[in-house]
């Protein structure tokens, strides 16, 4: 069984680093935040004092952090303190040009590095069902797969260093625009004198089916998995749902690829945030179609 540093113990790294110590792993983990840190410990993490007293002498390096800065700023201190040979995994959602420059810092120390973002929710990291889409040259995806198995239902890896952050950001344009229709059709319907029921009946077993209708239904009382039936409280936050949109668009911008609808959906998401709604599921956006829509 391996020591694993945790860095970033949050609504992911929480349940995530449980897994890691239900698997039997020793899991030193740190987080700015004394009550997460508390909680962590709770589930059998041993509370490290700092980003270093974490990472020192540890087999593997987790990070589950909100974006590229405060990962970088951390690898400052795992680069100096962890110890030569010490596998390092960023599992947070950062832009690919912020993953590349990890992976590149992390390599010129010596470091084997692999980027991999994870989807599945709050629910996947509880539940250890993640699935990890990996950017590292092969030895370091071969060293990564059995850190991350326990946390994971499926392990992917999606081509060199960067390309994990590559595919989440595409895969998150995807839901953020299906979430965005899947809201816009119940309120349609609604305007329209459609029960919320005959449409689910009907879509999620035709072509309108897709994960925000059938795992994450934004009209509650449909499917028992979804944040609307409890209030909105994330699940994934309309908050993270507009960081990865505009991760996309930024990157699309870059590479000169049109993407319009995912240009739209970081705008829709953009003055939903604005509105208010960026601590709730991001399926709640819903709610802000159906202001729009009244009268
Ligand atoms: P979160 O805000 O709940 O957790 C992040 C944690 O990192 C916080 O507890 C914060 O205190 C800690 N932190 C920040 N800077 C730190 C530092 N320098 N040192 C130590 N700890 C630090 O966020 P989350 O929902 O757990 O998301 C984490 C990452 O996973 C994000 O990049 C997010 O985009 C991605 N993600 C989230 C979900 C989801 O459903 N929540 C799904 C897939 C991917």
């Amino acid at each position: 069984m391996a020591v694993i540093g945790f860095i970033g113990l949050g609504h992911m790294g929480g349940p995530m680093s449980a897994n890691l110590v239900g698997a039997g792993h020793s899991v030193r983990g740190f987080d700015l935040t004394a009550e997460t840190l508390e909680a962590a410990a709770g589930h059998g993490v041993t509370p490290a004092e700092s980003v270093a007293d974490a990472v020192r002498g540890v087999d593997a390096v987790i990070t589950m952090l909100p974006g590229g800065k405060p990962l970088l700023d951390c690898y400052g201190d795992v680069l100096d303190a962890a110890d030569p040979g010490t596998l390092l995994i960023d599992s947070s959602t950062v832009d690919v040009t912020d993953a590349r420059k990890a992976h590149e810092l992390a390599n010129s120390a010596g470091f084997d590095s692999v980027d991999a973002p994870v989807s599945g929710g709050t629910a996947g990291a509880e539940a250890g069902t993640l699935t990890f889409m990996v950017g590292a040259p092969e030895e370091a995806f071969r060293r990564a797969e059995p850190v991350l198995e326990p946390m994971a239902r499926k392990v992917i890896h999606c081509g060199g260093a960067g390309n994990g952050q590559v595919t989440k950001m595409c895969n998150n344009l995807m839901l953020g625009a299906s979430m965005i229709a899947v809201g816009e059709a119940f309120v349609l319907g609604e305007k329209l004198g459609l029960s919320h029921q005959a449409l689910y009946d009907v879509a999620s077993v035709s072509t309108g089916q897709c994960w925000s209708l059938t795992t994450n239904c934004p009209v509650p009382g449909m499917v028992p998995t979804s944040r609307a039936d409890q209030d909105y409280e994330p699940g994934f936050a309309a908050a993270l749902m507009l960081k990865d949109l505009n991760l996309a668009v930024s990157a699309a911008e870059q590479s000169g690829t049109e993407t319009e609808i995912g240009r739209l959906a970081s705008e829709i998401y953009q003055r939903f945030n604005e509105e208010g709604g960026g601590g709730y599921d991001f399926g709640a956006v819903i709610n802000s179609i159906r202001q729009r829509s009244a009268g």
